[in-house]
């Protein structure tokens, strides 16, 4: 998600598999410096201490995505055991992430919204979750925000008798994570279905132990070795965002392998 070198001198290339970093974000802020390596996140002793997220007794959970990707990134080992635990799965595609390759000279935007509806689908297969019902609501990509009011009424009606509704951390400074996150908080709060709020971004500009995160109400899923390996497999069906679209440097991939490193951990993070 990071920018490559020559992704940023093209100033062309969106953030992760989702908008253009200029226009989602604010010129200077975190998504534009450099990411925090995955090794790092990995000697703090942190997590160890979040409590462990209870799955038994799920029957029903809606999850929201931003962007097509978000969902296997932050929670791809979640859904493969809740599929695997027969829990009736539902996934709101807020936006078709027809934004992430903006300059492109080989793809349109709505030849990627086509593939990257294709690659959840694949994703979801590969995690054992084909059953999964897919809303897609074609928010366009980078302004979510200019529809989060809709969005709110949406996610409300989807979510309502869920046992949880899961979607990107409104705090996780991309604008459109944040309007997912600030609309699945108000349809909780409206719904009373339970809101977990899952990182993405924040595993790029945060730090361990950051003050900006809200540490206190960290919980994690773990992963055994055999789901962990379906979520890679299944990330790998990303390929519009993993591999290079054309020769041109507006085409290059938007997911290097240092930030994927941090959807490789043997645990998901959600914020309850
Ligand atoms: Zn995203």
């Amino acid at each position: 998600m990071r920018l490559t070198t020559a992704q940023a001198t093209a100033t062309t290339a969106s953030p992760d598999a989702t908008t253009t970093r200029a226009a989602a974000t604010r010129p200077a802020d975190p998504i534009e410096a450099p990411g925090t390596p995955e090794d790092v996140w990995a000697a703090w002793q942190g997590p160890a201490a979040f409590p462990e997220v209870d799955l038994a007794g799920l029957r029903d959970v809606v999850l929201v995505a931003a962007h097509p990707d978000d969902e296997v990134l932050g929670l791809g080992g979640t859904i493969a055991r809740l599929a695997a635990a027969g829990v009736r799965l539902t996934l709101v595609a807020v936006t078709d992430g027809e934004a992430s390759h903006p300059r492109s000279t080989a793809v349109t935007r709505r030849q990627l919204a086509r593939t990257r509806r294709h690659e959840t689908r694949r994703a979801l297969e590969v995690l054992g979750a084909s059953c999964t019902e897919i809303v897609h609501l074609g928010v366009p990509d980078t302004a979510v925000t200019d529809h989060e009011e809709w969005l709110t009424e949406r996610l409300t009606r989807v979510c309502d008798g869920a046992d949880v509704l899961a979607a990107p951390w409104s705090g996780d400074v991309h604008s459109d994570h944040e309007a997912c996150g600030r609309a699945a908080s108000t349809a909780s709060h409206a719904t009373g279905v339970p809101l977990w709020h899952y990182p993405v971004w924040t595993w790029h500009w945060a730090v361990p132990g950051d003050p900006r995160v809200p540490w206190d109400r960290a919980a994690r899923v773990p992963l055994d070795e055999a789901t962990r390996d379906r979520k890679r497999r299944a990330l790998e069906c990303f390929a519009s965002q993993i591999h290079p679209l054309g020769r041109h440097a507006s085409d290059a991939p938007i997911l290097p392998p240092e930030e994927l490193a941090h959807f490789a951990r043997d645990y998901e993070t959600v914020l309850r």
